[in-house]
């Protein structure tokens, strides 16, 4: 826990992030997890996915957008890459961050970031695809709710992600459930404090998978967001106990990360999608998929190491 801690403080840290991403692409390690800095690398491995028999959910990197100029300008780039998902005809739709909407702005963040999120949806919805919204730290919560069912009373094709590590998650979805809305269940990402999310991974399991029992009761649509082998299994095991229809849930992975459990899942004939991210800011994503294993840190000092000293260990 310390050492996800000390990388999730990194990842806040301007001058380290900054460092890492100057030799992330030049020297590989950041394509571990992102499809490429341009739309057309995210394309191509979007391609290669649907190939595999995968949808996908494109999502162009970046968080916390403080400027009018800047959130009108992400909303435009969605609406291109719609236009991109259909002329390459990619089975897949988008994700998006309402921070990156301009929720930050000020004054009238709100109402901005409501208003551009309606756009793209409605951008969207011609061209019969649906957009997800990710969930971001605690601070957001409540108002990636609020504007969530703003929307999606106009909109179907709005989906959103909700943590199972929030005590407040379960209440959130009796809220949601009148709507019928598709929900993306993850685990949680950033740190929150034990006042308001579990800390210990047993806890958080165990929450995901009464979540999960309430999500597969007919009243949602269920993306089940997790490479964890223990809430798979449970998840199989429901959708087989309630002969769950397929157009009624799908597993959902993130690009570059268990490759072996993706390939069981489509094996098995289930749905599945791969967050696929890609752009020039990705340095807190990379960030956050390091803190949630530490391992992960290895291949990036073993590239670092390799630039300092030469691949023969010689500076
Ligand atoms: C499709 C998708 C969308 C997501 N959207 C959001 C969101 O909107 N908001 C949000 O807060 N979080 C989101 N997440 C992240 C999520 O909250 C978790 O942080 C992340 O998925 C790791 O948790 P886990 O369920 O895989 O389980 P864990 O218990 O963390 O991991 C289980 C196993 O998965 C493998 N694994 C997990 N992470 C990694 C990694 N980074 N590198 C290598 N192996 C790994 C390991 O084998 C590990 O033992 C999303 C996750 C997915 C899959």
């Amino acid at each position: 826990m310390i050492v996800r801690d000390f990388i999730f403080w990194l990842s806040t840290k301007k001058n380290v992030t900054d460092a890492i991403a100057r030799r992330g692409i030049k020297h590989g390690f950041a394509l571990r997890f992102i499809a490429g800095e341009q739309l057309e690398d995210a394309i191509r491995a979007c391609l290669e996915l649907n190939g595999e028999s995968r949808r996908i959910s494109l999502n162009h990197l970046g968080e916390n957008v403080t400027t009018v100029e800047g959130a009108t300008g992400v909303k435009d780039g969605y609406v291109a890459m719609l236009r991109e998902l259909d002329r390459n005809k990619i089975d897949g739709n988008i994700s998006v961050k309402l921070t990156q909407l301009g929720l930050d702005v000020k004054p009238g963040g709100r109402e901005l970031c409501q208003r551009l999120t309606e756009e793209i949806l409605a951008a969207a919805s011609e061209l019969r695809r649906d957009i997800e919204m990710d969930m971001e730290g605690s601070p957001y919560t409540d108002v990636t709710l609020d504007i969530f069912e703003a929307v999606r009373r106009r909109r179907e094709n709005a989906a959103m992600a909700i943590q199972a590590y929030l005590y407040r998650t379960e209440k959130d979805l009796e809220r949601l459930a009148p709507l019928h809305p598709k929900i993306r269940l993850v685990k949680g990402a950033y740190r929150e404090p034990k006042s308001i999310a579990f800390q210990r991974k047993q806890d958080v399991d165990a929450n995901y998978c009464r979540l999960l029992d309430k999500l597969l009761d007919g009243r949602f649509i269920t993306a089940i967001a997790t490479h964890d082998l223990a809430m798979l299994d449970h998840a199989r095991k429901r959708i087989a106990e309630r002969s769950v229809k397929q157009d009624q849930y799908e597993f959902q992975m993130i690009f570059g990360i268990r490759r072996d459990l993706q390939q069981e899942i489509r094996a098995q004939g289930h749905p599945l999608r791969i967050y696929v991210p890609y752009g020039t800011e990705w340095c807190p994503y990379f960030m956050r998929r390091l803190s949630e294993r530490p391992a992960n840190c290895w291949f990036v000092l073993k590239n670092l190491m390799v630039e300092t000293f030469g691949s023969n260990g010689k500076k």
